[in-house]
């Protein structure tokens, strides 16, 4: 069994960004990033300080705007109207999910599709249907994407199966696999709460991708004999033993299934890694875009 670990590969999209931010640099372009986070959810302002971070250890320009749960939603259109006229930000990203009462389709609607680097918007997601390279696809599918082609798996002609049709992670990636370029040109079967036989379907999977939210749902069952397994899932789950009570798990049994895979990835440690890759990435092809370089 191969491990598929996120590390290596996110540091391989780190050097294409620092080799990029070098030369916008050198044509004097700074790219710049703001998150919006909206309320005090804890694992939303982790996922934010770790953007923050990988911003500024890649020099770029940063911007945390931080608003109250209580914000209006004509309010939160106002913030991302004054980001999207701001010339110094090339890529705006809302925290998501957003407090209750707030309507999450109606903000990402009002991002510029040009400063759209998290790829939500119907602008961007058309353009992932259409296979235009000028838009952005959404960073955890592209991460996955990206890890296959690291890891020399071949997807041309492979039975891909993704369980979870979100449009942030499992549709999104169908889209990608089912398209023509390199990590892709696969079969795609997209599976979710209402499929029958799940694990029938899953066995059938060259590649399986959990993307569901239920912590070790996919098990020995699920998985056929030298498959590939892609685990998106990012459970906290009670643990007495860890120091702070809990750990993370991802939708996948890894224990219990690792030993009939090809290939899989960890959790922590796989998928989650290459989400802030992905999202430093598409700032950076946000600022050359817009400096026409
Ligand atoms: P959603 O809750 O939006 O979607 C979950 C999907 O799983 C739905 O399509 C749902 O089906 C399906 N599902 C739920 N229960 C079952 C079941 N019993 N059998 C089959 N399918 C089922 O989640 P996300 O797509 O946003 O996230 C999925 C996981 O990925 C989560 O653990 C999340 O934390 C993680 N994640 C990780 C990221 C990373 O950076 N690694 C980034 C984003 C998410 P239905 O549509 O019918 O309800």
């Amino acid at each position: 069994m191969k491990l598929i670990e996120g590390k290596p590969i996110a540091e391989a999209v780190y050097a294409e960004c620092a080799k990029s931010f070098a030369e916008l640099k050198a044509a004097g372009h700074t790219p710049g990033l703001a998150v919006v986070l909206v309320g005090d959810d804890p694992a939303s302002r982790a996922y934010v300080g770790s953007k923050e971070r990988k911003c500024r250890e890649l020099g770029m320009h940063s911007v945390k705007i931080e608003k109250p749960a209580t914000i209006s939603q004509e309010e939160l259109h106002e913030v991302i109207e004054s980001l999207n006229a701001d010339d110094a930000i090339h890529g705006i990203l809302v925290q998501l999910p957003l407090p209750k009462g707030l309507d999450e389709d109606q903000v990402i609607l009002r991002i510029d599709p040009a400063k759209d680097v998290d790829g939500l918007h119907p602008v961007n997601l058309g353009k992932l249907a259409m296979e235009d390279p000028t838009g952005f696809a959404p960073c955890t599918p592209s991460g996955c994407q990206r890890m296959l082609i690291e890891s020399g798996i071949e997807t041309t002609g492979k039975n891909v199966v993704i369980v979870g049709r979100s449009l942030l992670v499992g549709k999104s990636l169908a889209l990608l696999m089912m398209g023509k370029g390199e990590g892709a040109n696969a079969t795609v079967t997209v599976a979710h709460s209402r499929t029958k036989d799940l694990p029938a379907l899953t066995r059938s999977a060259d590649i399986l991708v959990a993307a569901i939210g239920i912590p070790k749902f996919i098990g020995p069952d699920h998985v056929k004999e030298g498959a590939v397994v892609i685990d998106v899932g990012i459970n906290r789950i009670d643990d007495p033993s860890a120091k702070n009570g809990s750990r993370l798990v991802g939708d996948v049994d890894f224990d219990a299934v690792a030993d009939q895979c090809e290939a899989i990835t960890p959790v922590p440690g796989g998928v989650g890694r290459m989400t802030i890759a992905m999202l430093m990435a598409n700032t950076i092809r946000a600022c050359r875009l817009k400096a026409g370089l």
